[in-house]
């Protein structure tokens, strides 16, 4: 059967596309047919499809990618249902950062990952068991003794479609209980797969205070084991030991890491601190992903009820705090979608590309939001995601997660 070339599944029409990765900024259509992008241009030439959607009032910008949430649901505590923080919450791709490791692996793919209409991949936890459930949490997330190095390689080369990376621990309660070798040995994993790392960063267990590091070290040492294409997570973090602690002034060695291509990644999370942010961004320090951290409550089992942060709530926060649009959008499409060594893909509108799309409004209004030191924040915008096209099918996000962006029904 003759294809016509004219037929597409679905336009989006004379939408406000953003898109960083064909430095595309203006009114165009946007066609998909069979799961993929097959036309963008500022006016069509005459074709029929089976939708159309007329987007005049849409922001149209690749599907969006959350490089930090976690989404193990049942086996940690704090896992998320993944498609409330994926499309849901307007994101077509999710990144779970270490919620499940060599040893638990299979069941995250089998449980997660096959069953979500979100795409979602995988940041592996160094460390063997990797999960986090009540009562363990220093039962030993980052001891080196923990590591299975043949095994944690084998489960990432066995799924390259999933796993992207590896999630190691740089947090003074780690290092004041088993010193810096955990990341000397994710550094040789990381080496051997050619994937990259993801550092958190910021106090986060609890200290063995006996042995607490330097706070204004802890970063500093964890870079020396980090290489181009390695992030630190929550650069904006309030914590003493994080990126900027107590400092005013960005310290040299951080500029020196940005230099020689370490990226930093928002994490939103529960220690974003605008004030933090404010002074890194006066020195022109910006993330170049921003990701939400999304979780549930660690205390409770499968409990979202506080969660009140999200991924189109940290690129409006960011925006309020001088990113301009088009930096934003880049943030959560082209960066995060070059992490995952997945250009060609997504996180980009190019013909060919798989058609995930983000759909927004960008409404104007005085909004004001909180940081974790509930400083408040006033904005004059903010993105709200109305629908998604995941697969080159339209889906409309419940918005069940987005707390800090609209009103929700307790
Ligand atoms: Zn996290």
């Amino acid at each position: 059967m003759e294809t016509n070339q004219n037929f597409y599944d679905l336009v989006l029409k004379n939408g406000w596309v953003i898109d960083p990765s064909q430095s595309l900024n203006g009114r165009f259509d946007v066609a998909v047919r069979d799961g993929k992008i097959v036309a963008v241009a500022e006016q069509l030439p005459l074709y029929e499809a089976k939708q159309i959607v007329a987007a005049n009032n849409y922001l149209i910008c690749p599907g969006f990618i959350d490089l930090h949430v976690h989404v193990y649901e049942w086996k940690t505590t704090f896992g998320l249902p993944a498609d409330d923080v994926g499309i849901n919450a307007g994101v077509t791709t999710i990144v779970d950062q270490g919620s499940s490791s060599p040893f638990t692996f299979s069941g995250f793919k089998s449980d997660i990952v096959e069953k979500s209409q979100t795409d979602v991949r995988s940041f592996l936890l160094v460390n063997h068991a990797a999960t986090q459930t009540i009562g363990n949490t220093e039962s030993g997330l980052e001891n080196p003794q923990k590591i299975d190095k043949e095994t944690l390689i084998k489960v990432a080369q066995a799924n390259p479609e999933i796993v992207r990376g590896f999630k190691v621990h740089a947090d003074s309660g780690s290092i004041s209980r088993w010193g810096m070798g955990v990341l000397k040995l994710a550094k040789e994993v990381s080496d051997r797969t050619n994937l990259p790392l993801y550092v958190h960063t910021g106090e986060l267990f609890p200290v063995v205070e006996s042995n607490r590091p330097n706070p204004e070290k802890v970063v500093e040492n964890a870079l020396s084991y980090m290489k181009a294409g390695d992030i630190l997570g929550h650069c904006y973090s309030c914590q003493p030991d994080g990126l900027m602690g107590t400092r005013t002034q960005v310290p040299e060695w951080l500029f020196a890491a940005i230099e020689r291509g370490i990226l930093l990644d928002l994490g939103h999370g529960l220690k974003f601190s605008f004030d933090i942010a404010r002074r890194m961004i006066a020195q022109g320090v910006f993330p170049d992903t921003v990701s939400s951290d999304a979780h549930g409550s660690f205390k409770q089992l499968h409990d979202d009820s506080t969660l009140n942060y999200s991924l189109c709530g940290g690129i409006s926060k960011l925006m309020a705090l001088g990113l301009n649009l088009e930096d934003a959008i880049a943030t959560v499409t082209i960066n995060p979608s070059r992490v995952l060594k997945a250009e060609a893909e997504i996180g980009t509108l190019k013909v060919g590309s798989i058609a995930d799309i983000t759909i927004l409004e960008l409404v104007e209004g005085d909004w004001l939001f909180f940081d974790a030191l509930e400083q408040p924040l006033e904005a004059k915008q903010k993105l709200i995601p109305v629908g998604v096209v995941r697969l080159g099918k339209l889906i409309q996000p419940n918005c069940r997660l987005l707390r800090d962006l609209v009103a929700i029904a307790p």
